[in-house]
């Protein structure tokens, strides 16, 4: 069965195609000219919804999306579903503007979250979701991964997402756990 992936990140459509590897699904990515709709939900999943209905409807086929980013205990949850729009600017510019609200807080637990919502022929949608717990460094390091990753410490492996091998990050990541969760649901669908 073949799927678009609502996202034109290659990235996230190699390592989609790596964990869906054993399903018998092929997965596309969306074409250049599919329009990029606009992310108004209020979690995650409603605005993994919103991607996937899109590109579904766009091309026809069934739909794969994700929609992701780091929440913050001490700052009520924030950034949240607007880490991607945090601030005006660079992941650089994020991470600083991100330190400096955390600036005076003592709390510094934090998780990323993804949700994948995947809608498949006659209607039937799934949703899953994975997270990560973590503690918000007060600075950078590492210069692996991307977004917030150098920021993100893991108690379990003493480093940051920022410093840990690609291979690694994936099997402990938010995203790779929704991953591996949509993998088991569409194992008994597809
Ligand atoms: P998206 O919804 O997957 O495009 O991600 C939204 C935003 O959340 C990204 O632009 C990053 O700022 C942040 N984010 C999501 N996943 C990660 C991650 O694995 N590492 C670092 N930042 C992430």
């Amino acid at each position: 069965m073949q799927f678009v992936l609502a996202s034109h990140n290659k990235k996230k459509l190699a390592e989609m195609a790596t964990i869906l590897g054993g399903l018998d699904i092929e997965v596309l990515p969306l074409p250049e000219n599919a329009p990029e709709p606009e992310e108004t939900g209020a979690t995650f999943e409603e605005n993994a919804l919103i991607k996937a209905r899109s590109a579904a409807d766009f091309t026809g086929l069934p739909a794969i999306a994700d929609d992701s980013g780091l929440c913050v205990d001490a700052l009520g949850g924030a950034p949240g579903i607007y880490s991607a729009r945090y601030c005006v600017g660079t992941d650089a510019d994020r991470n600083a503007f991100l330190l400096e609200n955390m600036r005076d807080k003592d709390d510094r637990a934090c998780r990323f979250v993804c949700a994948i919502v995947c809608l498949l022929p006659g209607g039937q949608r799934l949703t899953v979701r994975g997270e990560c717990e973590g503690e918000l460094l007060r600075e950078s390091r590492g210069a692996g991964g991307f977004g917030y990753d150098p920021l993100f410490f893991v108690p379990a492996y003493g480093c940051t997402f920022g410093e840990l091998p690609g291979k690694v990050k994936n099997r402990i990541s938010h995203r790779g756990r929704a991953l591996r969760a949509l993998q088991e649901a569409l194992k008994t669908r597809i």
